[in-house]
């Protein structure tokens, strides 16, 4: 009987791109993916350390596990990740864990669990070294193989262009657990979009760390988006995440120039002032941020901006807080994803730098500069009322799966534009995968909704 096993997966879309790999890789070694605690046999658990709150999830569920395991003591746990290359043995001292394994020995994984050894662990020692050729290889080897990712949304799928990040950012552990930049040839990023096309698969997402930052013997990323929007069957090409440093202005001439890259740009600016941006180590000034800002919606008037922020970083004052208030409003973001800083063990900012903004503060700011961005987000989205859109359609929305198909004569679904809006409306359940114009007759501040034509 094949043996079964559970994967839980926390973090972002690296973390949700590894965990495809990592499921796709499982079932082909004669696995079977099962979603039920009671009846599995192995548990893999992905993991993130890019904020305490992903970590202390992670400890809570090795906490129940340990118990399932007084009960079930064959189940094998195996925890992989950012946050498995930051603990190393301390994990693995776990009374739950089995098996830690860093993020670029995933590849062994499935090796690992057949080896049927209590404990075990594959980490790289010293993550910054530049990755042996052969790492790279067999890194690139397991991507490459497990190209149809098995939970990735219709028609849709992830590509690593690159991986790890050299920037330092003084709260970031991404550098200590991801290892150093290494962009991927682009004739293997090109043969396995190729892949995908021929599988289905109609928007790529082109995944890095610092994706802008992309570089490959003298092939810089805009060069990598002419050759990846030749490929026959790819409609849609999306990118995240960019780095506002050093950003390349011909990432924007390509988005005027090639109608398959969408005009979305991710670029997290995480504080307003530059005092703050300093202490981050982010190497620009708020102003510089915003010529960026400036310069894309000069060559691309339509372009749909998205930013990141950290508020209640080490030393912000309120005068600090109120300059982040005021970059957001200036830039006009579609949206904003806005965290409260928690400082990361091995880090420069917690190692330097005291936390020294009370919780209560980072929550209200928190709060404040959501409904700043609220606002704006829903002035942008009430312009959409009476267009017409373009989605590629996702699958059933959640009120969708709540409403039940069978009291509707269809059920509600939910899709995403070039410019990663939002958009619910009726329709059939075989349009998921689909491209189909939505009218767009309300709006909210998350969410536009329409019909079909
Ligand atoms: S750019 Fe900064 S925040 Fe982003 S992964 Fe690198 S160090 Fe972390």
């Amino acid at each position: 009987m094949k043996k079964k096993f559970l994967i839980r997966s926390f973090g972002c879309q690296m973390n949700k791109l590894d965990t495809n790999l990592v499921v796709n890789s499982f079932i082909q070694s004669g696995f079977e993916l099962t979603d039920q605690p009671a009846a599995t046999d192995i548990v893999l658990i992905n993991t993130c350390s890019v904020r305490r709150h992903a970590e202390e999830r992670v400890l809570s569920l090795l906490g129940h596990l340990k118990h399932i395991k007084k009960t079930q003591p064959g189940i094998i746990v195996a925890v992989f990740g950012c946050m498995a290359q930051r603990l190393k043995e301390d994990l693995l001292s776990h009374e739950a864990v089995n098996i830690v394994c860093g993020p670029l020995q995933i590849p062994e994984l499935v090796n690992l669990v057949n080896n049927d050894i209590p404990k075990q662990v594959a980490i790289s020692d010293n993550i910054r070294h530049k990755p042996l050729l052969q790492d790279s290889e067999r890194l690139d080897a397991f991507e490459c193989a497990y190209d149809t990712a098995e939970d990735n949304l219709p028609a849709q799928a992830y590509v690593r262009v690159m991986r790890g990040c050299d920037n330092f950012c003084s709260y970031c552990v991404v550098p200590y657990v991801r290892g150093p930049e290494a962009s991927r040839p682009p004739e293997k990023i090109i043969a396995q979009i190729k892949k995908l096309a021929d599988a289905g698969i109609k928007q790529v997402t082109l995944l890095g760390q610092t994706v802008n930052s992309y570089c490959y013997n003298g092939s810089s990323f805009a060069d990598l988006l002419y050759e990846v929007s030749k490929i026959n069957g790819i409609e849609w090409i999306k990118f995240v995440t960019c780095y506002p440093r050093n950003f390349d202005e011909k990432i924007f001439k390509a988005m005027v120039d090639l109608p398959k890259i969408c005009r979305y740009l991710h670029i997290p600016a995480q504080s307003g002032s530059d005092k703050i941006l300093k202490a981050m180590n982010r190497g620009y000034t708020s102003a510089q941020y915003l010529e960026i800002i400036d310069k894309a919606r000069e060559i691309v008037p339509d372009i749909a901006i998205a930013g990141d922020f950290i508020v209640g970083f080490s030393g912000e004052t309120d005068e600090d807080f109120r300059k982040t208030v005021e970059l957001v409003e200036k830039a006009q973001y579609k949206n904003c994803f806005i965290f409260k800083y928690s400082p990361r063990p091995g880090t420069r900012a917690d190692d330097k730098l005291a936390d020294d903004v009370p919780m209560e503060v980072k929550k209200q700011r928190n709060i404040e500069l959501l409904a700043v961005q609220e606002k704006i987000s829903a002035e942008l989205n009430k312009s959409f009322i009476g267009k017409t859109v373009k989605v590629l359609v996702e699958g059933m929305s959640k009120k969708g799966h709540l409403d039940g198909a069978t009291e509707k004569e269809y059920p509600q679904l939910i899709g995403r534009t070039a410019g990663d809006y939002i958009v619910v409306f009726d329709g059939p359940a075989n349009l998921a995968g689909q491209f189909v114009d939505i009218n767009i007759t309300r709006a909210s501040s998350l969410t536009l909704f329409g019909q079909t034509n």
